[in-house]
């Protein structure tokens, strides 16, 4: 093996290291995100819970009223899916803003909130 052949051989180990430890950080980025999600669904269903507690204990509702609430707005996005999918939202200089972008990306305005659930 001459000389040449040994730099490219080590030139590629260490190649492969660096790709290597660009996995591992991504990887533990990733598992630390879907912690983050994990925690965040966490608080989201005790806050509903305790919101339907409320709810519940004036005595007016029932888990019938509830599921029918739920399908109700379900399907004001034209699908009963069990998901609550938003589509784009007028900005006031005309343009449709994605409800996930927090400004207007022609204009710079605040991204619109036509509900508090809606900046969620
Ligand atoms: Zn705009």
């Amino acid at each position: 093996m001459d000389l040449y052949q040994h730099g490219q051989i080590k030139n590629a180990h260490r190649s492969v290291g660096q790709v290597a430890e660009e996995v591992r950080h991504q990887r533990e980025a990733t598992r630390d995100e879907i912690q983050a999600l994990h925690e965040r669904i966490d608080r989201l269903t005790l806050t509903c819970e305790a919101l339907w507690n409320l709810l519940a204990s004036t005595g007016d509702l029932d888990e019938n009223d509830l599921i029918q609430a739920i399908t109700e707005l379900d399907a004001e996005d034209g699908t009963v899916d069990g998901r609550r999918t938003r589509g784009p939202q007028p900005c006031s200089c005309g343009a449709m803003v994605n409800h996930r972008l927090k400004a207007c990306q022609f204009c710079g305005e605040p991204a619109p909130v036509h509900s508090v659930f809606g900046a969620i």
